[in-house]
């Protein structure tokens, strides 16, 4: 079905203690697809009140219902349930997915893919949570263990919407917490799709909770909640640090993750034919709408001239598209708030920079949020392309002289999530990798992402790590427990 074509508007509920509710005000919200601009869901406009329930069913859950005596076991194979589900129903999902963001059905597609396998993923690690035994110096034995973290409330951005809700709930559920989890308000609809197989598949009422509703009436009191132990967020630096101040006064453990501005370094001596896709691919996937895009692209002054026509005339080429249309490489933005944003920024880099292709919407769609992918050149790092994280199809290039001049280039930046190095010298790449101060660095590619390897960012990208053993971590408390071998008194008095 191409997108654009109108179909009914479906009313959903939200999931709380294993029941489908409205909110306790009635009201709803309605949801987008961005490439026809119609509405097509409605959803609870959840507030503190809804909050609330959905805290005390996940505390109740976490508690005394059977999760809490559930193994380590029978919680993995929950997981793979999960996973199970997603992967029979990925041809659904993909295409709300589609639909509700705008990104190409075939992205949406690998999306779908990954999230099943994320769940897989702590599945398996589920089983895997290991203790510890400390060699302290007396007749005792000192252990140390791992235990849930409680109650988490997540709050995840609509780029990659069901994927972030596995990357969330995935480590939590493994680690035997229960969950309180809001969608954005712009993308709700897998997360409530996927909430349908909580009972099929074994989770009992209250351990996984999804609350719809917008930041500031639903995600700050999940915040601000004393029975919420844990706040893991992804999404904007803005919010990120209202959030870390929300959660001081019930000293809640918080992990962020608030997207960057990454150096995607190209030096003279790359394959000119990889880098030039590595610089498009970087910066255009999923329209840009990405926290680790390769958003500054700096090349080497030898090939510069040469790489932004390159650039250009390769960015021609890129077919923008209905979501729905499987040969689309980029759909229309998001939503109209975030278009808007985007439009803004293409105004200020036309008076900071110059501009080699793109710059506006993309004029062949009578409808939606499209903007053209766009390349400015000669940019100065003191720019505000250059600074402010755009979250849209915009690379901002800048040249470079040689190596000291690019890590001074790359590192001068308040973020640090990613960055990516193009050379055919080894001891060059490393040398670069060791001085980038940023979570995630490539060599010779941008934006693989494994469910197997750390996530997250260094400076105002946000701390903690998702994924890997360090995403279940972030869920887990550590006990240290003490045993007495001697089998008299202490003997001070
Ligand atoms: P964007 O600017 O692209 O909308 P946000 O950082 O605002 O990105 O949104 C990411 C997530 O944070 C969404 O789920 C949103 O509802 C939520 N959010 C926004 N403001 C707040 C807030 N004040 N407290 C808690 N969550 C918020
Ligand atoms: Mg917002």
């Amino acid at each position: 079905m191409p997108s654009g074509v109108q179909t009914e508007v479906k009313t959903y509920q939200m999931h709380i203690n294993g029941e489908w509710v409205a909110s306790k005000s009635s009201k709803t919200f309605p949801v987008y697809d961005p490439a026809s601009e119609e509405i097509i869901a409605q959803v609870p406009d959840a507030n503190a009140d809804d909050v609330n329930r959905a805290v005390a069913a996940a505390k109740a859950a976490f508690e005394e219902g059977p999760w809490a005596t559930t193994t380590a076991q029978e919680r993995g194979r929950v997981l793979f349930r999960l996973a199970d589900k997603i992967r029979q129903n990925l041809p659904m999902l993909a295409e709300l997915e589609s639909r509700n963001t705008g990104k190409p059905i075939v992205e949406a597609e690998y999306d779908i893919n990954d999230t099943a396998t994320c769940f897989e993923y702590y599945g398996g690690l589920a089983t895997k949570i290991l203790g510890f035994v400390n060699p302290v110096p007396d007749n005792a034995v000192s252990l140390t263990m791992k235990e849930p973290i409680g109650v988490a409330g997540q709050i995840i951005p609509w780029n990659y919407p069901l994927l972030m809700a596995a990357w969330k709930l995935a480590p939590a559920l493994a680690a035997g917490c229960a969950c309180v989890l809001k969608p954005a308000e712009q993308t709700p609809l897998t997360a409530l799709e996927f909430a349908k197989w909580f009972g099929e598949v074994g989770l009992p009422p209250g351990v996984v909770n999804i609350i719809t509703g917008f930041g500031e009436t639903a995600g700050a009191p999940l915040v601000q909640h004393p029975d919420v132990n844990k706040i893991a967020f992804t999404g904007s630096a803005a919010v990120g640090k209202v959030i870390v101040k929300q959660a001081a006064d019930t000293v809640k453990r918080v992990t962020l993750e608030l997207g960057g501005k990454s150096p995607n370094i190209f030096f003279a001596d790359a394959d000119f034919e990889a880098a030039i896709d590595g610089a498009l691919f970087g910066v255009f996937i999923n329209q840009g709408e990405v926290c680790s895009a390769g958003s500054r692209i700096l090349v080497q002054k030898p090939i510069y001239k040469k790489f932004v026509d390159a650039m250009a005339e390769k960015a021609k080429k890129i077919k923008l598209g209905a979501p729905l249309d499987r040969d689309t490489k980029m759909g229309p933005l998001v939503s109209k708030e975030q278009y808007d944003r985007v439009r803004s920024y293409l105004d200020v880099g036309k008076k900071e920079a110059k501009l080699a292709f793109g710059g506006g919407r993309a004029e062949q769609f009578a409808k939606g949020y499209y903007v053209q992918p766009t390349i400015f050149y000669d940019v100065d790092n003191s720019a505000r392309i250059a600074r402010e994280e755009i979250f849209g199809p915009v690379a901002a290039v800048i040249p470079f002289d040689d190596e000291k001049d690019a890590m001074k280039i790359a590192n001068d930046s308040p973020y640090g999530l990613a960055a990516a190095v193009w050379t055919r010298d080894i001891f060059k790449a490393f040398r670069v990798v060791k001085s980038l101060r940023a979570g995630i660095v490539w060599i010779n590619h941008m934006q693989p992402t494994y469910v197997e390897a750390p996530w997250g960012g260094y400076k105002q990208s946000g701390f903690g790590r998702e994924l890997g053993p360090w995403g279940i971590e972030e869920y887990l408390e550590t006990k240290q427990v003490h045993i007495n071998l001697n089998e008299s008194p202490i003997g001070w008095y």
